[in-house]
């Protein structure tokens, strides 16, 4: 089924256009990879799917549900978690506590919300079985976990939340190799509940191995469109960095 759609979105800061004319769909069970150059408006793009960012023309629907005008705490009720860049984590309470705390109850789907979207069934204990680093270190305080831990610490925290659309800002930004293997790895719990995805990642190579479409953005607009089967890399790497014909398909 069609969790998301998206159609004709434009996101302004201010003056500037950063998302033009976007029309992207994800199914469930998909994993669409957002890949662009730094600016081309992908955080734009997520941050206005989550609410967090006024769109100034189109529509957001998740499962066919106009979410356009929701505030992003309701969104998240509906069935979308965002993980920003940055994992924006309470430094001095433990694991365990920022997973309490990210989602408050009353942000948490509900049995009656939007009961046709897919459910991974997520909630503290499941992310804990999920996720046994986050089990081994859920005292400590996430201020002085590693990078990839704190990473997986944020991907949990919108787990809890138990949504059918999971959008993950750049989710190996900063961090080691073995970091982004442990942060990936994680990702599969998750993707094998049939939840949809969509990830920002710079790094093709790894886009190209996790996700199950592509799309490339180019100074706001979606230049390619693919499944992975049909992605090629050069002329992914083309459209990533507008040097090939910018043809969306
Ligand atoms: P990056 O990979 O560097 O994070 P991105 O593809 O996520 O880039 P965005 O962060 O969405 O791109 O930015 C898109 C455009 O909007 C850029 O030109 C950026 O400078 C601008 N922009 C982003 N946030 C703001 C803001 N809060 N105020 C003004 N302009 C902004």
């Amino acid at each position: 089924m069609t969790l998301l759609r998206i159609e004709g979105l434009v996101v302004r800061h201010g003056l500037l256009t950063a998302v033009r004319e976007v029309d992207l769909t994800v199914a469930s069970g998909e994993v669409v990879a957002l890949v662009g150059a730094n600016g081309a408006g992908k955080s734009t793009l997520l941050h206005a799917v989550a609410g967090s960012l006024p769109v100034a023309r189109g529509r957001v629907l998740l499962g066919g549900t106009d979410v356009t005008a929701v505030p992003a705490h309701q969104r998240v009720r509906a069935g979308i978690s965002l993980v920003p860049e940055g994992r924006l984590l309470f430094p001095g309470l433990s694991v365990l506590e920022n997973l309490l705390v990210g989602v408050p109850a009353r942000s948490r789907r509900g049995a009656d919300e939007a009961s046709a979207l897919p459910r991974g069934g997520w909630d503290v204990e499941r992310v804990l079985d999920a996720f046994p680093l986050l089990a081994r270190l859920r005292d400590r305080p996430a201020g002085l976990l590693s990078g990839g831990e704190q990473q997986a610490t944020a991907i949990g925290r919108a787990l809890v939340a138990d949504p059918a659309l999971l959008l993950l800002d750049e989710v190996s930004l900063g961090l080691s190799p073995a970091a982004v293997d442990v942060v990936y790895a994680s990702l599969e719990a998750v993707l094998a509940g049939g939840v949809g995805v969509v990830l920002v990642e710079q790094d093709i190579e790894r886009a190209l191995r996790t996700a199950t479409r592509v799309v490339c953005l180019l100074e706001g607009r979606v230049t390619r469109d693919v499944a992975r089967e049909h992605a090629d890399r050069e002329e992914i790497t083309r459209a990533y960095f507008g040097t090939g014909t910018e043809v969306a398909s």
